[in-house]
């Protein structure tokens, strides 16, 4: 229902890395569909599979006013021919962002709602108002992590990445962190660099991990002090940081996950966390249709695709 295009492995080359003896490639998941971007793809790939086999023709779902999820949800469902509803946090979100505006060019009807009611999406009365407004839909829940999702999410990696010893990627929901945990080999090390504030990010994912039965045969690891203040905060290291890697790289970041990632992994070969003869790879999961929203927002451009 949604193709994919390619997804290329970049090496990168750098005097850190040989005088380290690592070796770092990114995964260019950002790559794998001109408008599904990252890992939004494999999470909805199979959502769309099965909403379809339901026969249902709406796809509902939740986010904030500059969210990836949002911005892929309603290209995806457009692409498959479904209708999307999009309910977004905060009656005074920006409706004009480039986010909300694509969302509504690929079809997508919006609704605001009031921070207190948004915090009740999960509850059965928010659903069941939700089913009294707008009559039968797929739910797909904010940031798109669900079982069918994570399905998905495994496929990320295949044999061809069984090369490397670490991999590493941004946590939000954890859903792509599942899946690629599942697909582990027991020789590798999977890295997560939470994107939000806190350590309630271990016991989440731990849940999530017992939830869908997963059991990794490799291991896992989370990093909680890449986090730049919280979820959506930046700091003028990030932003410089993220500015110097594609000047040396060529390759674009987002301020929220990718950028946060990718910085941390460098300072982690900086303070010799991976071993000699260590591969590294690094998951780019997108993101980067964000950067435009964040210009308009702090005024701060960023290069991107
Ligand atoms: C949504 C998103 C993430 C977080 O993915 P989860 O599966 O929720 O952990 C990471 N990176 C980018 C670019 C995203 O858009």
């Amino acid at each position: 229902m949604l193709d994919a295009e390619s997804t290329p492995l970049q090496y990168l080359s750098h005097s850190l890395l040989s005088e380290k003896e690592v070796e770092l490639a990114v995964l260019r998941l950002d790559k794998v569909h001109q408008e599904v971007s990252g890992n939004k793809y494999f999470k909805l790939k199979y959502n769309l599979a099965e909403a379809k086999k339901l026969g249902e023709k709406t796809i509902l779902t939740f986010g904030g006013a500059f969210s990836n999820h949002i911005y892929a949800t309603a290209s995806a469902a457009h692409t498959a021919g479904f209708h999307s509803i999009g309910i977004i946090r905060g009656e005074d979100a920006d409706r004009g962002n480039s986010t909300l505006a694509h969302a509504q060019k690929k079809g997508m009807q919006l609704h605001f709602a009031d921070r207190e009611s948004y915090r009740m999406k999960n509850s059965a009365g928010f659903r069941e108002k939700l089913r009294a407004q707008f009559g039968d839909f797929y739910l797909i829940p904010e940031g798109g992590t669900n079982e069918i999702a994570i399905t998905g999410t495994k496929e990320i990696l295949d044999e061809a990445h069984a090369i490397f010893s670490h991999v590493c990627l941004s946590i939000g929901t954890g859903g792509t962190f599942a899946g690629l945990a599942a697909s582990l080999r027991s020789h590798q090390c999977l890295i997560g660099f939470s994107s939000l504030k806190g350590d309630f990010i271990f016991r989440e994912i731990e849940e999530l991990l017992t939830k869908y039965h997963i059991q990794s045969p490799g291991n896992l690891e989370i990093r909680t002090e890449y986090h730049f203040g919280g979820y959506g905060k930046t700091k003028p290291e990030l932003i410089n940081f993220m500015r110097w890697f594609y000047s040396e790289f060529g390759i674009p970041l987002d301020p929220i996950y990718t950028g946060k990632m990718a910085f941390g992994v460098w300072d982690l070969v900086e303070k010799d966390h991976f071993p000699k003869g260590s591969t590294i790879l690094l998951i780019h999961t997108g993101g980067l249709q964000g950067n435009a929203g964040f210009f308009e927002q702090t005024g701060i451009d960023l290069p991107t695709l």
